[in-house]
């Protein structure tokens, strides 16, 4: 197995370019998938590229109403950043723990592309986007695009992440919700995020996302879109109809961590819920 530490972006795009790569960040995700015996080295069973230590990636600026995040920026980077949104900074604080947070990155929660990733739910429900580098050409794409199924991603070969693009917005009320089996360290059994924006009594734009239902984060806008224009008093008259019109998206597993009908359950409480907190 080759191990690759490019000193520039550059040269990581060009090594990129010569076949798959594995591409390690903070290495959070891909130690633990590659975990070998105590004292022996990592099992890695791909060339890897060593992306952490290029600085030019580890970056957060805000222009005008976007937030550019560098795919080497640190989760806990974006914790203590000024213009990072409250929603995304609720999350983090309740994601894995303090150690983990100063190394692993949203680039890597986005690239493992597990559907009970806390970030992924968050950036879902913020509209973000996607900046993708090969050697030769730039795209940009929205986070649904990006994450095709568990562990699956849109990418092309010799792609990587630069930087992910999220809108700054104002909510008058945010919720982030993470079951999980105790406080720090627990990957969730069921994600929720919800925001909404109101003029007067109006809800001008509600947003619900959530993670660990389905093969990615389940966000229906098309639902969404049906509520917005009601005052939130005649949202929660149909708080039921809200959660009936999940249903059919909340199609979860039994796992270690939790059984399909539990997940179920509390995934469409906690829709019902926050209608009722608005
Ligand atoms: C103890 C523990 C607790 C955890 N708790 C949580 C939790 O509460 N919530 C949660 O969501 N996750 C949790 N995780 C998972 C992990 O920490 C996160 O998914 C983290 O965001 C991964 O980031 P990383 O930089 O370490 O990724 P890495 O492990 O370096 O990479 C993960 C994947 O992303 C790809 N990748 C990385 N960077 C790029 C890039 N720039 N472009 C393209 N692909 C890229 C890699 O090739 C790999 O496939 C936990 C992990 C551990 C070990």
């Amino acid at each position: 197995m080759r191990h690759i530490i490019p000193k520039t972006y550059r040269e990581a795009l060009e090594h990129l370019k010569s076949g798959s790569l594995h591409i390690l960040a903070g290495g959070t995700d891909l130690m633990v998938q590659n975990r070998a015996w105590s004292e022996t080295p990592v099992a890695f069973k791909k060339d890897t590229l060593y992306v952490y230590n290029l600085e030019e990636l580890r970056y957060i600026e805000r222009e005008g109403d976007m937030l550019h995040v560098g795919a080497l920026a640190s989760y806990d980077m974006l914790e203590r950043h000024p213009d990072t949104p409250s929603a995304l900074k609720r999350c983090i604080a309740l994601l894995a723990s303090p150690g983990l947070r100063r190394v692993a990155t949203l680039a890597g929660n986005i690239g493992n592309a597990s559907p009970a990733a806390d970030g992924v739910l968050v950036l879902y429900a913020l509209d973000a986007r996607v900046v993708l580098d090969s050697a030769d050409a730039t795209r940009e794409i929205p986070i649904e695009e990006a994450i095709t199924g568990p562990g699956r991603t849109a990418f092309e070969d010799g792609e990587m992440i630069r930087e992910i693009r999220i809108p700054l917005e104002d909510f008058d009320s945010e919720r982030f919700k993470k079951v999980g089996g105790r406080k720090a360290d627990a990957i969730s059994k069921v994600s929720f995020l919800g925001a909404a924006a109101f003029d007067g009594d109006v809800i001008k734009d509600l947003r619900l996302a959530l993670g660990a239902v389905n093969t990615t984060v389940v966000r229906r806008r098309e639902i969404e879109a049906q509520y917005q224009g009601l005052t939130a008093a005649d949202l929660k008259a149909r708080s039921q109809e809200i959660r009936e019109a999940y249903a059919p998206y909340v199609r979860p597993i039994d796992d270690q961590r939790s059984t399909a009908t539990y997940r179920r359950q509390v995934a469409l409480n906690l829709i019902e819920d926050y209608i009722h907190s608005l």
